[in-house]
């Protein structure tokens, strides 16, 4: 199976995207996470990507597509995956396409800005594996350490409220055309997701028909 979560930031994308990869044995791939990964080992794509991302801005389409398309390459990506935070345009999309990659379903993370605001302000991601946790509404076991690799927890500079208000913007401006170029497909399923985390689950799956 092949699915594309789309959602602004703090849908609960990456969340999600954890418990369906754990449910059905596939991986999820996140270009945030390999962008994460790429600025913390100093990489020239590192380099290259640290400052847009600490705007909140997109990085080029030029640069996520070869990314994307070497990891779905690997051979644990033969079953299936996940693709969370990608495509995240319209040319992504195409170019998605373009490159075979042979979309299942779309599920369309819905919650309002006022909820993702809340969520984000009080995330906290792991250094080490970049799960993420919420100081109240999924607290790590102890404070400020990560349950499964007991790495750091820190506030990722792009949750600070006035970034994430830019990608909530950005997101209006350049994703939202994706919910109309997966419903004319016939792939797009709306996940209500204002809710806490068992909840939306309960609805990811009986939107992939599976139960
Ligand atoms: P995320 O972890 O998915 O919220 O992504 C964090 C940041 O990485 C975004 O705000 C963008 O700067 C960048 N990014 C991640 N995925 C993409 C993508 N598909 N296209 C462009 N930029 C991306």
């Amino acid at each position: 199976m092949r699915i594309i979560l789309l959602g602004v930031p703090g849908a609960g994308k990456g969340t999600q995207a954890a418990i369906i990869s754990q449910r059905l044995g596939i991986p999820a791939l996140s270009t945030g996470n390999i962008l994460r990964a790429a600025i913390a080992a100093e990489t020239p794509l590192g380099l290259q990507v640290k400052d847009i991302l600490a705007r909140g801005d997109l990085v080029s389409d030029d640069v996520i597509l070869p990314l994307i398309k070497e990891r779905a390459e690997e051979p644990d990506c033969a079953p299936g995956y996940i693709l969370d935070g990608v495509p995240r345009t319209l040319a992504q999309a195409e170019g998605l396409d373009a490159l075979g990659f042979g979309i299942d379903a779309c599920l369309f993370f819905d919650v309002p800005d006022e909820a993702v605001i809340s969520r984000l302000s009080g995330r906290r991601t792991c250094r080490g594996c970049d799960k993420a946790f919420h100081v109240t509404g999924n607290p790590p076991k102890t404070a400020d350490v990560c349950d499964y690799c007991d790495s750091e927890l820190y506030t990722r500079p792009d949750d600070e409220l006035e970034t994430v208000q830019k990608r909530l913007r950005v997101f209006r401006e350049q994703t939202a055309p994706l919910i109309d170029y997966y419903t004319e497909r016939g792939k797009l399923k709306v996940v209500p997701s204002g809710g806490p985390v068992d909840q939306v689950t309960a609805l990811v799956f009986e939107a992939l028909g599976i139960s």
